[in-house]
């Protein structure tokens, strides 16, 4: 129960404003600045310009190339990995290969257009948050010195006394930095330092899908999380990491603090509460329910009802950073998310979770150490451990930039260890940074540069280069858009595919095959791996969703609960309780641009095929009924199936249901090839159960591309805040680890340096892993051969081409060709397997780039191909393919040509993992798990992000997570963690006794009383009447829910059971999709129907709350008058805070108190 609502305040503007008196100056504010370059710091030495590694008897210069020659020079370069000299981007630019038959190009004529990019200037945001702009990117000065500035955090780790004392206002924070000030990034894309400019906005990262969609976000709960254990796989290789340990004998720590600091005290709540679901959402966490860690943490310490409230608090630390990334957290901030000094110590430790397992204070933050000396050894004395890092690609430097961060956090919890902070080195065999993320440097430059890319280097992606979506949690949304504030070009997802004869495919034909081949890829599904299920404890959503915190607390804890509910006759064991229901994900559609299927929850091969194909619209042939379906089940059987053995005798079976022509094959292996894209290889290489292991973990948004090379991305990562200790050109050959963790491991590089070191992250690609030419001593466990084995490491190549001007479609990004088997008319699968992948898929990445450029793939077959075939060839082969569709006006050469052949790559040994024929469910969490004091990273240690930038990232911070857990053990945890309401401790603050605010506490005494009597004379504030259903697919899927189970029904295969209401959902939402505007109508007219009776329903109660508050403001008055309120005493107590003034209560607010802020009010209007 809460103090009566008083009359609001209003500020110059007239807004209502709460006036919430006594609050600590607010923590939220400062998250809304952005990290400031002082432009009278130190300097640091660029970063960019020259960067000098010493070892004992070595000296390295990492040098970055600022040649920014303007010629046009043509050039074909082969490009075979950094092995060879011409094609280090840091080497000067190399000499035009002797091809006489190139001409002469003129360069005069070479005019690239402004680049009209959609990217981040400004980021498009939702109207209520601060708006994100780009840091300022470029321009001809030097680079600005790097200063974060940021506000003095309070030591991550100070003393411990006990608590339980109201606690002393908090210290204001420093002011936010000048706007003026900002600055970040330079050299991010390349060459030309960048100078330091203004930005007025503050930062929040916001994603492009502004409507949060509960529904959606615990679906999509599995497994995308940085560190997921699974205990059953422990007995074989135990994890390093271990959510938590139980500690009663230390001291409480202390915070000085108050509840709610970090709530802004002018949002509405349900306001916040969204801004909260949304950080979790962002950080791959489901906001109603408990990670699977969190759970085994949390589960002796809490009750199933004070779930609600812990969820509240841990998005409430994740809203703080995902709003402004560009500031670390601080524990103080992560505290004052509570609403209840109760709280804190969960608070505390959930702020320590998130920060170890890398969902907060991750890339590239400047985090201050805590700089106040701890008792031990002295300085001399102190140790150091040491952590190799072997290889700077995404997972390495992700990994290293992390350990850097938490050293700093926890840099005093080290040295109460007597040691210093550990020390980070990272070892890298190439002559650069970021792997397979790599935007090598065209020779050929504009003769004009256009504003739009100033700064910025001319390159083409090499490797990595598609962001697959930044919205929900994708980590490389914050480093590239949060923090480095690099330009990004969205891809038009419309593409066109041609024929082999250069004409545009019917666009309904086109679909026709599609929706037949995504049946094909249903139809295996029902025979892929069952992926685990883990607890899903909850919280109460409906609490969550409006902001509020459960008031209602039982004493039994989780395990309590569950081990009394296992005690029943016939109950489920705990084991078995509260878990997430098995969910069955269904390919629907697939991503031309990457080859990605897209699933959906369902049941695999429910239907018929015949019943289906019809349904999908195609004609059945004559003689053909609905009840006919395809013969999968043999093929299965066979030994050694794969998924393409398997759907190359499927694709002809569609033969005997419908009419399947020559061009409709060439469609089918055009999405085969993507497909083949996507794992980069052949189909017939990948595992029948594995294929799409990582399903459902797809981020959302528009696919996008850095402009300017997705390598600012690696390179931001080595250089900022500080550069990390990073030695290039030391290829290592052998690392001797301890699998015990009783000794030293050391790693010798391929000259002879040796480094020893306490713990060391193995990056190296899964390629090099199988190759075996990097030494382990002792060779690696079975377990582990076994799953570098198992897995699949196949090769895409791309030929790129530089042209004077663009003979393309300048507005489309994407467009597919058909390719002609060696037998032009076949209806044979295997015929079509060597060519399908060849040139198959083209990206005009024109506008990345800075020059008219276009980029092929090969895929499949064709990528081992390229390995293999002359350039003079696939230029000539990729310039007949662009004259099919585009005629003379294609040059017979172009300007400059760059082939990729990574599996030549002695660093990669191939582009990346995909599940091998062979392959088991485990494979990937066992790449990841650890021997000893060796641990691992790396995009084919991500089962959930396999193949990918962001999976690699994601790698490297779970490696860092292991390793500090690793050197501190696991988190403590405080018992009782959460203080109970009638501890002394609080009966002690009640009553005032050694209160050293006493008189805060008699005026919120006072106030309680008071608040009593009004609700006594004139009842509760009328309750605010609930939000109707504002959306008309609710009530057409509501009045439709029959009609759609029916339509599963029709033509369901025998054994495949009553379709599940997920599946119900799916189909409605199908339906809905296909009503036309007219058939939507009444649905749209019931909602119109609703709004307004609400907006009456609301009217009216403004008028019944008006009235109420002018009542209780009067009767207020007269209590006032007849019972005067506390004051302060002559000791000076209460100097702070006056008479009248409102006091936040301890207590946790009733969640039916009936009280309404105006501000909900207003916002729910
Ligand atoms: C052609 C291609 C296209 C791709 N397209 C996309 C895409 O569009 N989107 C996407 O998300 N992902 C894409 N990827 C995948 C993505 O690039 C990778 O998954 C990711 O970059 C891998 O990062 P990593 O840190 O695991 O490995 P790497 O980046 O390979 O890093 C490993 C590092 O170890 C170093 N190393 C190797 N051996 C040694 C040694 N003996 N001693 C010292 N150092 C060593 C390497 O030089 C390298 O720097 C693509 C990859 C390729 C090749």
């Amino acid at each position: 129960m809460g103090p009566p609502s008083r009359p609001r305040s209003r500020d110059s503007s007239g807004a209502a404003k709460r006036s919430v008196i006594g609050l600590s100056p607010n923590l939220d504010s400062r998250r809304s600045t952005r990290i400031s370059a002082s432009s009278n710091s130190a300097k640091p030495s660029s970063p960019a310009a020259s960067t000098s590694l010493s070892t004992p008897d070595r000296k390295v210069k990492i040098k970055e190339s600022s040649s920014a020659s303007e010629d046009i020079a043509a050039e074909i370069v082969v490009w075979t990995g950094d092995t060879m000299e011409v094609d280090s981007p840091e080497s000067p630019t190399p000499a035009p290969p002797e091809l006489p038959d190139l001409p002469d190009v003129i360069v005069e004529d070479v005019k690239v257009e402004p680049i009209a990019s959609t990217s981040s200037s400004p980021l498009s945001q939702p109207a209520s948050s601060p708006s994100l702009q780009p840091l300022p990117s470029t321009s001809l000065e030097p680079a600005p010195p790097l200063h974060f500035d940021i506000p003095s955090a309070l030591p991550l780790d100070p003393p411990t006394p006990p608590i339980y004392e109201p606690p002393p206002p908090t210290p204001p924070l420093s002011p936010p930095a000048p706007a003026s000030e900002v600055a970040i990034s330079p050299l991010l894309h390349g060459d030309v330092p960048p100078k330091a400019e203004s930005s007025s906005s503050s930062l929040s990262v916001v994603s492009e899908h502004t409507d949060i969609s509960p529904a959606l976000s615990s679906a999509s709960s599995k497994a995308t999380t940085p560190v997921d254990h699974d205990s059953s796989k422990e007995a074989m290789a135990p994890s390093a990491a271990q959510p938590a340990r139980q500690i009663t004998d230390k001291p409480r720590r202390r915070y000085d603090i108050r509840p709610k600091v970090s709530i802004p005290p002018d949002l509405p709540l349900y306001e916040y509460a969204t801004q909260c679901i949304a950080g979790a959402e962002a950080s791959r966490l489901n906001p109603y329910a408990l990670h699977p860690e969190e759970y085994s943490m949390l589960r002796d310490h809490i009750s199933h009802t004070q779930v609600t409230t812990y969820l509240n608090i841990r998005n409430g630390i994740l809203r703080l950073w995902v709003r402004n990334p560009q500031i670390a957290v601080t524990r103080d901030e992560a505290v004052g998310c509570a609403k209840d000094s109760r709280w804190f110590d969960i608070a505390s430790l959930s702020f320590d979770w998130l920060v170890r397992r890398g969902y907060v204070n991750f890339g590239c933050i400047e985090i201050r150490s805590s700089r106040k000396p701890a008792a031990g050894n002295s300085p001399t004395q102190r140790k150091q451990k040491t952590v190799v890092v072997v290889g700077a690609g995404m997972s390495g430097l992700g990994c290293a930039r992390q350990l850097e961060g938490l050293f700093k956090q926890y840099s005093r919890r080290f040295r109460e260890m007597g040691e210093d902070p550990p020390r980070v080195v990272v070892l890298e065999g190439r002559g650069r940074v970021g792997g397979r993320v790599y935007s090598r440097s065209f020779s050929t430059k504009p003769k004009q540069m256009s504003p739009n890319f100033e700064g910025k280097r001319y390159t083409a992606e090499m490797g990595g280069m598609i962001i697959t979506g930044f919205d929900r949690g994708n980590p490389i949304n914050i480093l590239l858009r949060g923090q480095l504030g690099l330009d990004y070009h969205k891809l038009n997802p419309d593409m066109t595919i041609f024929d082999s004869n250069g004409k545009a495919v019917d666009f309904e034909r086109d679909q026709l095959v599609e929706k037949l081949y995504n049946d094909c890829l249903e139809r295996v599904s029902e025979y892929k791996f069952q992926q685990p299920t883990s607890k899903l404890i909850e919280g109460n959503r409906d609490l969550i969703d409006e902001g509020r915190d459960s008031s209602a607390e039982t004493h039994k804890t989780i395990r309590q609960t569950e081990e009394a509910a296992a005690a029943q006759p016939y109950a489920a064991p705990v084991s078995e309780q509260n878990m997430a229901p098995q969910v069955h994900l269904v390919p629907v559609s697939s991503d031309r641009a990457t080859g990605r299927v897209h699933t959906e929850p369902g049941t695999p091969g429910a239907q018929k095929a015949a019943h289906r194909v019809k349904d999908i619209g195609w004609t059945l042939k004559q003689g053909v009924n609905e009840d006919a379906d395809l013969e999968i089940e043999s093929l299965i059987k066979e030994r050694d199936a794969t998924l393409g053995s398997v759907i190359d005798k499927i694709i002809p079976q569609y033969r005997d249901l419908v009419d399947f022509t020559a061009q409709d094959f060439r469609l089918m292996n055009w999405h085969v090839a993507n497909l083949e894209y996507s794992n980069a290889t052949n189909y017939t290489q990948m595992s029948l159960r594995g294929w799409d292991i990582d399903a459902g973990n797809e981020w959302e948004g528009a696919h996008t591309m850095v402009v300017g090379g997705y390598q600012s991305v690696p390179r931001g990562l080595a250089l900022l805040p500080t550069p990390l200790n990073l030695k290039q050109k030391f290829p290592v050959q052998k690392i001797t680890y301890s699998p015990d963790h009783t000794g030293k491991a050391t790693v010798e590089c391929e000259d002879g340096y040796t480094v020893e070191a306490d713990y060391v992250v193995n990056t190296i690609p899964l390629g090099v892993l199988k190759h075996g030419n990097v030494q382990f001593e002792p060779p690696l466990p079975s377990w582990k051969a076994g799953a570098i084995n198992r897995l699949g490491f196949g090769v895409l190549n791309k030929v790129i081409l530089v042209y004077k001007e663009p003979f393309w479609d300048e507005g489309r990004d994407i467009f597919g060709v058909l390719r002609i088997p060696s037998s032009r008319h076949s209806l044979e699968q295997k015929d079509y397997s060597p060519q399908r992948g060849r040139f198959f898929q083209w990206f005009n990445i024109s506008k990345p780039s800075g020059l008219p450029v276009l980029l092929a793939l090969m895929a499949g077959d064709a990528g081992y191909d390229t390995e293999q075939s002359c350039n003079d060839d696939l230029v000539a082969e990729a310039t007949e393919v662009l004259r099919s569709i585009y005629g003379s006006k294609v040059p017979r050469q172009p300007v400059e040509a760059v082939v990729t052949r990574w599996a030549s790559d002695k660093f990669a040994r191939g582009s990346y993992s995909s599940a091998g024929p062979n392959m088991q469910a485990d494979d990937y969490d066992i790449m990841a798990r650890p021997i000893g004091n060796l641990y691992f990273a790396g995009e084919h240690t991500s089962g959930t992000h396999p193949a990918t930038v962001h999976g690699a990232y994601l790698s490297g911070l779970r490696a860092a997570s292991e390793v500090l857990d690793a050197m501190l053990g696991p988190i403590e945890i405080p018992t009782p963690l959460i203080i109970p309401k009638n501890h002394s401790s609080l009966k002690r603050k009640a009553s005032g006794v050694n209160n050293k605010d006493s008189l805060e506490a008699r005026l919120q005494q006072y106030e309680i009383e008071m608040w009593d009597h009004i609700v006594s004379l004139i009842d509760r504030r009328p309750a605010i009447p609930a939000k109707p259903a504002s959306n008309a697919y609710i009530f057409f899927s509501k009045s439709n829910y029959d009609n759609a189970r029916k339509k599963l029904e029709e033509g369901r295969r025998p054994g495949k059971g009553k379709p599940s209401a997920n599946e119900v959902r799916v189909m409605s939402a199908k339906m809905w999709k296909e009503t036309t505007e007219e058939e939507k109508k009444p649905f749209v007219e019931m909602v119109e129907e609703q709004k307004r009776a609400y907006a009456d329903r609301m009217a009216e109660w403004k008028r019944l709350a008006t009235e109420w508050d002018e009542k209780a403001t009067e009767l207020r008055m007269k209590y006032e008058k007849e019972h005067p309120p506390p004051v302060a005493n002559e000791e000076g107590e209460g100097n702070k805070r006056r008479r009248g003034t409102e006091v936040e209560s301890y207590a946790e607010p009733d969640e039916d108190d009936g009280i309404v802020d105006e501000e909900d009010v207003a916002m729910d209007g």
